[in-house]
């Protein structure tokens, strides 16, 4: 292994590229548990084999040497279940158990919604051993049933070598259509089966609430809504009316159907909304009569890749140049960013840019990283960041 890789590793990251081992003792099989030796043939981790990956090897275990058997797998899902044992009541049923290499589980993702469990691999390596971790989990957790999704790039395996498949159910009864669960107290559906990530965007809930006690007399427009889940929120908080913008008529349609699940709550009933299909970009440049008191940008990954990050910068920037453009006095903006490519520094930075460049004063309410129910233990995992800012020029 190189010098590089190997105190990497030490200092516990938990990924070892191919062009970082120098000798191999046996070619290894997928999802083998492998061994590290440092330069001087000490052992150093062990971790989950991937042969046809450049990323090789996931660590499980770095430092002194360990037997993993079955105690040890149990040991390290209630490590990762007793971080979240105090953060949320009954009225939330929807958050992450199992956040991947942050946890200890590399490529690994565990969601709660309400009694539905979603396993999501993100790895193959986890296939052969698929069975023994969701029994795991079903008789720590007794969930009614545990859902199976994986990353695109890993179907194809599954499917030939594994006999597992993108939303099978691994235990418990069939399920059709989309599960609902609470999030602070408000109803929502999460499509298990078929939704992006796991089916709702568990990591935003703590931006959502800070959205909610902003929200109060605003006309809101949530861009790149999806499910609704920030609107739901700026209705709750007293919002005088809520736009859902976003190119996918299917996220469109969620967003429709989890408002009406809260109409129960006066807030939410009171409240108008609209949904616009469109692309934001387009949208927001095309419209730029319409403003709003409070504006929220949450985009997909504007970088899937290293190259892709200094266009993502500049479509941030430009994100918040037209978002700006919507604001009424006093207004409040809040952008997002879960590019993994992009820090937080640079996204802000953009943002804070295009503020200075639109004339505007604004105040800094807020930044935000990520919540605790998703920890960040590396720097490759750092991917979701948020700032709000408020137009002085009249005070609310
Ligand atoms: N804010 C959401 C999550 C947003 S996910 C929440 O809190 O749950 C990103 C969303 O952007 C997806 O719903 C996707 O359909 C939508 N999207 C992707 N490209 C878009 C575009 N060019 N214009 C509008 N919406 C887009």
């Amino acid at each position: 292994m190189t010098a590089a890789a190997e105190s990497n590793l030490r200092a516990g990251h938990p990924w070892l590229y191919a062009q970082s081992i120098r000798e191999q003792n046996r070619p290894g099989r997928l999802g083998e548990l492998a061994v590290v030796y440092d330069r001087r043939d000490r052992f150093l981790a062990l971790g989950l084999f991937d042969p046809d990956s450049p990323l090789r090897l996931r660590v499980l275990h770095a430092g002194k040497p360990q037997t993993v058997d079955r105690a040890w797998w149990s040991a390290r899902l209630e490590t990762a279940l007793a971080r979240r044992r105090d953060l949320f009541d009954e009225q939330t049923t929807g958050f992450r158990w199992v956040h991947g290499e942050s946890d200890g589980w590399p490529g690994l993702v565990l969601d709660r919604y309400d009694r539905t469990l979603v396993l999501k691999l993100y790895t193959a390596a986890w296939l052969p051993r698929l069975e023994e971790i969701a029994e795991l989990i079903r008789e720590r957790l007794s969930p009614e049933r545990i859902v199976l999704r994986l990353s695109r790039n890993i179907q194809t395996v599954a499917g030939s070598q594994f006999a597992n498949h993108d939303g099978q159910v691994l235990a418990g009864p069939p399920q059709e259509g989309p599960v609902t669960f609470l999030e602070t107290g408000l109803r929502f559906e999460a499509d298990v089966l078929r939704g992006q990530k796991t089916g709702f965007f568990l990591d935003q809930r703590e931006n959502r609430k800070r959205v909610e006690t902003l929200a109060r007399g605003r006309s809101v427009l949530n861009a790149f809504s999806f499910s609704g889940g920030f609107s739901l929120y700026a209705a709750r908080g007293g919002a005088t009316a809520v736009t859902d913008l976003d190119i996918s008529a299917h996220a469109l349609a969620a967003a429709e159907r989890n408002f009406a699940l809260n109409r129960s709550l006066a807030a939410v009933a009171a409240r108008r909304r609209e949904g616009i299909q469109a692309d934001a970009f387009e949208w927001l440049a095309a419209n730029p009569a319409r403003k709003f008191g409070l504006v929220i940008l949450d985009p997909p990954s504007l970088a899937k890749r290293e190259a892709e990050r200094l266009g993502a910068l500049r479509a941030y920037g430009r994100l918040a140049t037209l978002g700006l453009a919507h604001l009424s006095t006093g207004g409040v903006l809040v952008a997002c960013s879960c590019s993994a490519h992009v820090t937080a520094e640079e996204f802000f930075g953009a943002v804070r840019r295009a503020v200075a460049a639109s004339g505007r004063e604004m105040a800094e309410l807020w930044t935000t990283h990520h919540p605790a129910d998703h920890p960040a233990a590396f720097k490759e995992a750092e991917y979701l960041k948020a700032i709000c800012l408020r137009d002085v020029r009249r005070a609310c």
